[in-house]
Parts: structure tokens; sequence; C-alpha cells
């Protein structure tokens, strides 16, 4: 491998520990309808800000043995997870798009908000409609530059997020009428909106696809979990954001026939 190309993948890492810190702020604070400028990081438990120390991401984890440095309460391993996840994310999408504008402007952001909405849709049911619909924005304007990692014109973005919004929102409404509650989400349909700007009318079956396996075996795997599988176990909603984002996740990185390779898999 050449040597410009190594650096530019260990810059990418450590842009996504850095942003990776960044995302486990907005994880925690975007649900709370807090401001992700001010104020400063601060412990949740003591308030006490955060020193430079503090905020070094993995590092200062393993420093103080997962602990806060002044109260000493324990912190989540979720938040070294989140820093780890975004680094490689961002090191995957750089080694297959390059030091390009489109790894900048695109794959990058994209990553991150993946990410976010996997983490906040997990903990909190619900997907800001500052990141979904501001993904779908992004993805629709960065659709102009030159893309290698997954190519897509202008209207094949346009085309995904219109079809996958209108989609997701028949197949919510169509629910609600035959079930007579609510099985997906608003934030689901907008999520699917911004994931069709990124991967066009082409991935989006693909994703679908995807989503519905994944969803249905690990539904399966905690309806085994369960010593007497109630009728109410049955009625409790898994959040369907992380599936839909595995998804396209796959789709992005090995393009819209993966769900079949998939299927074989399962
Ligand atoms: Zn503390």
């Amino acid at each position: 491998m050449a040597l410009g190309i190594l650096w530019f993948l260990v810059w990418a890492g450590c842009l996504g520990l850095i942003f990776g810190s960044f995302l486990n702020l907005v994880i925690v604070r975007l649900p709370a309808h807090e401001s992700i400028i001010e104020p400063r990081s601060h412990c949740r438990s003591c308030q006490h800000q955060l020193g430079m120390l503090d905020l070094i991401p993995v590092v200062s984890f393993m420093l103080t043995r997962g602990r806060c440095r002044y109260c000493a309460v324990k912190l989540p391993l979720e938040f070294v997870v989140i820093e780890l996840l975004t680094s490689l994310l961002l090191i995957t999408f750089a080694r297959r798009e390059g030091p390009t504008m489109a790894f900048l402007l695109r794959d990058a952001p994209f990553a991150l908000l993946l990410i976010a909405i996997t983490f906040i849709d997990l903990k909190h049911r619900i997907i800001p409609d500052v990141l979904s619909l501001g993904g779908t924005v992004l993805g629709i304007g960065s659709s102009f530059l030159t893309q290698r990692l997954y190519p897509l014109t202008v209207y094949e973005s346009v085309g995904g997020a219109v079809l996958g919004f209108t989609l997701f929102f028949l197949l919510a409404v169509g629910y609600e009428r035959v079930a007579h509650r609510q099985g997906l989400g608003g934030g689901d349909v907008k999520l699917l909106a911004m994931l069709g700007a990124f991967i066009g009318i082409k991935g989006l079956l693909s994703t679908i696809l995807i989503s519905a396996l994944a969803g249905s075996l690990c539904g399966f795997i905690m309806w085994l979990g369960e010593r007497a599988p109630t009728r109410s176990f049955l009625q409790q909603s898994i959040p369907y954001g992380p599936f839909l984002v595995l998804g396209a996740l796959c789709t992005y990185l090995y393009g819209g026939d993966v769900w079949f390779r998939f299927m074989i898999l399962m």
C-alpha cells in the first residue's frame, strides 16, 4: 500500500475517533432537546466540566478504567464502542472512496448520521428530524460529487428519497389500518427518505429486504429467549431504525445485489 494512502487511512481513523467522541455528546443531548454546543462537555453525574485529557477519545476511557475522573461514576462502555465504531466505519469508507471530496462531504457525514440514528433509536425509540431530514438534504446535495464507493446521479438520489418516503408512508398507514396499532413510526418513514437519497431507488429493495430479514431473525432470537412468550411480547415493538441502517450500510458498501448473498448466508 502506498505510504500516502496509509497516512490517509490513519487520518480517517483519527477523524473517526474525534467525531465518535462528538457523536456521544449528540446521542445524549439531542433526544433531551439540549444544545450540542453549550454548555461544554461535562460529567452528567457530577456536572464537572471535562478537561483536555478527559476528551481524548478511547485513551481517556482506558486511563480512568471507564470512570469519571472527578466523581468516579462508571461511564457506559457504549462511549468507547461508538468512538471505535465511527473510526472503523470512516476507515472502511476512506479505503473504498479514496482521498476525495466525496469522502469528506458525502461518505463521512453519512457514516456519522448512521451511527447517531442507530444509537438514538436504540436508546430512545426516536429518530430526530434534524438528522433524517438534514441527512436527506445532504444526500441529495452531495450526489453532485463524483463518487467511487456508491456512484449515484442526482436524479437517482431524488428518486430514492421520494420513493423511500412514499413506500414506507403507505406501508405505515396500511399497517395501522389493518392492525389498529402503530407498526412503523414517522421517524422510520423519514429515515427511509434519507437512506434513499444515499442509495437511490436501486438500493432501496436491497435495504428493505436485509432489514426485514435481520429484524425477523433478531425478533425470533428474542422470542426464543423469553421463558413464556406472551401476546404482550409479540406486540412489543423493536426499534426498526437500526435494521434499516444495517441494510443501507451493507448496500452502500457492497452494492444493490448484496441482499442475495445475505439471503444465501442465512
Ligand atoms: Zn463525574
